[in-house]
């Protein structure tokens, strides 16, 4: 009964969005569990500073988790150096994203947001280097990086080159 009401009481204030993600969480459990930063990014649409974060240098080899929920999201074989200042990637791991038509600030733009909590990552643009030609500009804030293997299979079914 008590999770219930809470559950209800934590569903106030949540964006107008119809998708309903499978890690649902009030604003105060997010904001318990996330930083400021995260926090703003993640779950208010914020945007970093660009150059603040330091994933935006990382080039090691490794999977990049989502800072809410920890679901894989990108695999470091598909970062590149956009040299925007903001982490970015050539293409997501199979399933991990879903995008949004975003028309704030006077512009038309794809938002992207983690497939398994809905918690905003960045924007996605047609600039991109090949083979995809797209250019998912990501919070660092949103992400956190885990060194080592690329993902396993049962998050991405494709084979991915060896390099
Ligand atoms: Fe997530």
């Amino acid at each position: 009964m008590a999770e219930r009401l809470f559950g209800r009481f934590g569903g106030r204030g949540q964006r107008t969005s119809a998708k309903s993600f499978p890690v649902t969480l009030g604003e105060e459990e997010w904001r318990r569990r996330l930083s400021a930063a995260q926090y703003h990014v993640l779950r208010e649409h914020g945007t970093e500073r660009a150059g603040s974060s330091p994933l935006d240098k990382q080039y090691g080899a490794g999977v990049y988790l989502c800072a809410g929920c920890g679901q894989p999201l990108f695999a470091s074989d598909t970062k590149f150096n956009s040299g925007t200042g903001w982490p970015s990637f050539w293409a997501p791991l199979d399933g991990a994203v879903g995008t949004e038509t975003d028309r704030s600030f006077f512009m038309t733009r794809t938002e992207v947001h983690c497939g398994r909590c809905g918690g905003h990552l960045g924007h996605v643009f047609d600039d991109g280097p090949a083979p995809s030609g797209e250019r998912y500009c990501m919070n660092g804030a949103s992400l956190d990086f885990q060194p080592g293997e690329k993902p396993s299979e049962n998050v991405s079914g494709d084979t991915e080159p060896k390099s």
